[in-house]
């Protein structure tokens, strides 16, 4: 079955066809880091992160962007409520935010950009939407004049005079129409600036998206993530940059992930009702949030509850449990059965009956428009009816190997590393790599800094040849190192 996926541009389920054959080429937007983010954050990175290890479970090379915003207007105003340069706020969330994306069980994207290493690319853009006459500059700002692209709109589903008086439009006394959005802002006293043709400023955020994704993912892209509150205006825009600088569509299939509500509202830093997932991970676990996050079609809204989070740790305790009892018992020095017991007792049979029909039940799942809701009861069924095998069925043991039951354990591991559980590791431990994975790699790196210094290069680039090794890829800049981890450390 080829995978279905609902496309907001459509509104309709379309099967996946890829610009290139084998290839996925995603990105999604990130955070911007002024803040710790929350748990109705972490569902736009939970959506993309199971996306991409299903389609690379389906043979998929997946290439996925994941961009840091890190000049905004939040962040210049975060820096002057806290009394710290907006460098700090920038370094302190960006951190963070790395920290809790790898504990909430998210692989790090292949390339996670930040907006201030692409100013250039950006500028490059604006002069693009210049040439091609759907750029004005007023009072210092650039704008883009949304009446100059017919197909405004086409996202959201809404006619350019029909958001002369929308609410969610930023007023401005320089724009031509209500709908203009601004390209590039002059600076003010205070804040950060970049050179430009039409002065000292700084790009709008939603160019930093139409920027980055075309610098990575090129002209022609597959999937676009990002919440269902970023279809307008941010991903209304994007695309009326970017098509309008290339002429021609650059996403295929639009995918927007649903609110997570709190009493009937949804979680949002402005409506104050929000849980940070660090304190939430800190007190119920960070599997337990990240299977709240995929206990519901990733387009429907999840409510926030206690009740909620009770259900997904009692679940999981079960599941984990199931797969600690089966390690155990193929555990080398564990009393074995013999091949001819396991393969032709009508338990064993009846077992891997259960095995075929559950992994086919969650790929059906899986291939629906990735309905995780699906897969994860799948998989909590195949636990049910492995934990009933050994507990009840099971004849008395013998030595030799236990075909079904390794089979069970691989398929277990298997399916819940699709869904970004780590099966095979207790629930309850520091699972957390972030936690201790950042700060190491930073200490690694200050020491190496240290040894660039006293001018001992080789050995520096032996560090750096030997955490590529590890996976962790190292980019010495101006500013000093930086590092990502790269797909060969999984
Ligand atoms: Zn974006």
């Amino acid at each position: 079955m080829p995978i279905q996926i609902y496309n907001t541009l459509t509104g309709k389920k379309e099967p996946l066809e890829t610009v290139e054959p084998g290839r996925v080429k995603m990105y999604s937007c990130g955070p911007t880091v002024y803040d710790y983010f929350h748990v109705g954050n972490a569902r736009a990175f939970v959506v993309p992160d199971v996306i991409k290890r299903y389609l690379r479970d389906r043979g998929y090379q997946v290439l996925h962007v994941q961009n840091v915003t890190d000049i905004d207007d939040k962040i210049i105003q975060r820096a002057q409520s806290l009394g710290v340069s907006v460098d700090e706020v920038v370094d302190r969330y960006t951190r963070a935010y790395l920290e809790d994306l790898l504990r909430l069980g998210c692989e790090m994207p292949t390339v996670l950009p930040r907006a201030r290493d692409h100013v250039g690319p950006m500028i490059d853009l604006i002069r693009v939407l210049f040439d091609n006459g759907l750029a004005y500059a007023a009072g210092g700002d650039v704008y883009f004049s949304v009446e100059r692209f017919p197909r405004y709109g086409q996202l959201s589903r809404q006619e350019v005079s029909q958001l002369e008086a929308g609410a969610r439009v930023e007023a401005s006394a320089h724009k031509r129409h209500p709908a203009d959005f601004v390209l590039w802002k002059a600076a003010k006293p205070g804040e950060p600036w970049w050179e430009s043709p039409w002065g000292r400023g700084r790009p709008g955020w939603h160019l930093e998206c139409s920027a980055m994704s075309m610098a990575y993912l090129g002209e022609r892209f597959d999937i676009h993530t990002g919440g269902a509150d970023l279809i307008f205006p941010h991903h209304e825009n994007e695309i009326a940059q970017s098509e309008g600088a290339v002429g021609h569509p650059v996403v295929t299939y639009w995918v927007h992930n649903g609110y997570i509500n709190v009493d009937g509202e949804k979680m949002s830093k402005s409506l104050g009702n929000f849980w940070l997932f660090r304190d939430v991970a800190d007190r119920w676990g960070a599997p337990v949030v990240r299977a709240l996050l995929l206990s519901k079609h990733y387009r429907t809204p999840i409510d926030f509850t206690e009740e909620a989070l009770e259900a997904q740790a009692r679940g999981l305790e079960r599941l984990y449990r199931t797969v600690g009892d089966l390690a155990r018992r193929l555990h080398p020095d564990a009393p074995q059965l013999s091949s001819e017991a396991a393969a032709a007792g009508p338990a064993e049979q009846a077992l891997e009956r259960v095995l075929q029909e559950k992994e086919a039940a969650f790929h059906e799942a899986m291939e629906d428009d990735f309905n995780t809701a699906m897969a994860l009861a799948r998989l909590f069924e195949l636990a049910r009816e492995v934990n009933r095998y050994l507990t009840e069925a099971e004849p008395a043991p013998q030595p030799g190997p236990q075909p079904t039951l390794h089979r069970a354990y691989r398929l277990l591991i298997r399916l819940g590393g699709i869904l970004g559980l780590r099966l095979d590791e207790p629930l309850h431990s520091r699972a957390d790599d972030g936690e201790l994975l950042v700060p190491l790699v930073d200490l690694i790196l200050e020491v190496r800094q240290q040894v660039r210094s006293e001018r001992r290069f080789d050995l520096a680039d032996q560090i750096r040849d030997r955490l590529k090794a590890l996976g962790i890829q190292v980019e010495d800049t101006r500013e000093g190192a930086r590092w990502i981890l790269s797909d060969a450390s999984r």
